[in-house]
């Protein structure tokens, strides 16, 4: 690991200003950074640490329904939170999915948004990789690449975003606030993660020196509660990231789809939102085959970036089948690792 100054600010502002600096870089539980940083991957010089900010930590709940959640709010404590887990149940079962229950306790809801790719070759130093280093190639390429992106990639770049969190924050009109060295912005979560293009290096929207402070969901989608759901398909039950993941909610009203909500995890560079699947199915009766269509136009561009055309099917089995279950109604007692629908092994449920 390189040396580095550690600075840190007693609040916002000062974090901002400190921020100012190039190279500088947020530490918040630092679940992800540090591994990065030990890597090699990442060589920030000044590494400012925002854990003791004050007023970050906090579930706020808005008069009209929605949340406000502070960036600092750790995974589990938003995941097993009664109330937001009954509003926002695929946002707590996509909590639930990531990484281990000692990791989820200590990673924060802004560090989970601003995670970097685990594409093998980002983190090995004597690969080429254009997002490590712009211009050097991309060794995945022709490397092992069958978890890599169906959709949105581009020839520099066919990483993935790794988050579950933010599958259901994208499909769930979340809205990001930031505060940076220009005042306090806001911006959709569908635009935080940028896709790869020419510049892959440049992973998010967010200027230098922009910090997240919250993530809030609106009051319309706590109108999805009754019918969401989040799957994950990985190659191990536990502690393994996505090979593919959907989040899906709808609106039922006297038998026909009000309002669908689809969104895809593990298949591009950011969580992927199935806008015209979804209004595919507005005003559709929920069938089997209205399911199919949709999925069909969620992976309409899809394209292997290596050995993963497998993906490409089983994306869209993962839209239908999470569909499917969402149409059955919110369990009471969510499946939650490793009590996944997928596994047979039963195990600690979370209480919806
Ligand atoms: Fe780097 Fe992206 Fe290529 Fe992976 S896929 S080696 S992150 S450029």
């Amino acid at each position: 690991m390189n040396r580095f100054d550690y600075v840190r600010p007693a609040s916002v502002p000062e974090a901002v200003a400190a921020a100012a600096r190039r190279g500088s870089v947020y530490l918040a539980a630092g679940t992800n950074l540090l591994d990065v940083m030990k890597g090699g991957a990442a060589r920030p010089e000044r590494v400012i640490d925002i854990t003791r900010l004050p007023g970050l930590d906090r579930i706020e709940w808005l008069p009209d329904g929605g949340v406000r959640i502070g960036a600092l709010v750790r995974n589990s404590d938003l995941a097993y939170d009664q109330r937001f887990a009954q509003v926002f149940p695929a946002v707590a079962e996509a909590l639930l999915s990531g990484a281990s229950a000692q990791l989820r306790n200590a990673a924060t809801v802004g560090g989970n948004l601003m995670q970097r790719t685990r594409c093998a070759y980002f983190h090995d130093l004597a690969s080429a990789c254009n997002r490590r280093a712009p211009g050097s190639g991309c060794d995945a390429r022709a490397g092992e690449n069958r978890l890599h992106a169906v959709l949105g990639w581009s020839e520099q770049c066919i990483a993935t975003h790794p988050s579950d969190f933010c599958v259901p924050l994208v499909a769930l009109d979340a809205v990001v606030e930031i505060e940076g060295p220009h005042g306090t912005r806001e911006i959709p979560i569908d635009t935080l993660h940028v896709l790869p293009g020419a510049t892959p290096e440049r992973e998010t929207a967010l200027a230098p020196g922009e910090l997240i402070v919250a993530v809030r969901l609106p009051a319309e989608a706590a109108t999805f509660s009754r019918h969401a759901r989040y799957l994950k398909l990985r190659e191990r039950t536990s502690y393994a990231f996505a090979v593919v993941a959907a989040a899906a909610g709808l609106q039922i009203e006297s038998g026909a789809i009000r309002s669908a909500r689809i969104a895809l995890g593990g298949v591009a560079a950011k969580p992927w939102r199935a806008r015209e699947a979804e209004v595919a199915l507005e005003g559709e009766r929920p069938t089997a085959k209205a399911f199919a269509r949709a999925a069909e136009l969620a992976l309409a561009q899809a394209r292997p970036s290596g050995d993963n055309a497998f993906k490409i099917e089983l994306a869209r089995r993962i839209v239908v089948r999470a569909l499917s279950l969402a149409l059955q109604g919110t369990p009471e007692v969510m499946p939650a690792l490793p009590a996944s629908p997928f596994s047979t092994i039963p195990g600690a449920n979370h209480v919806a």
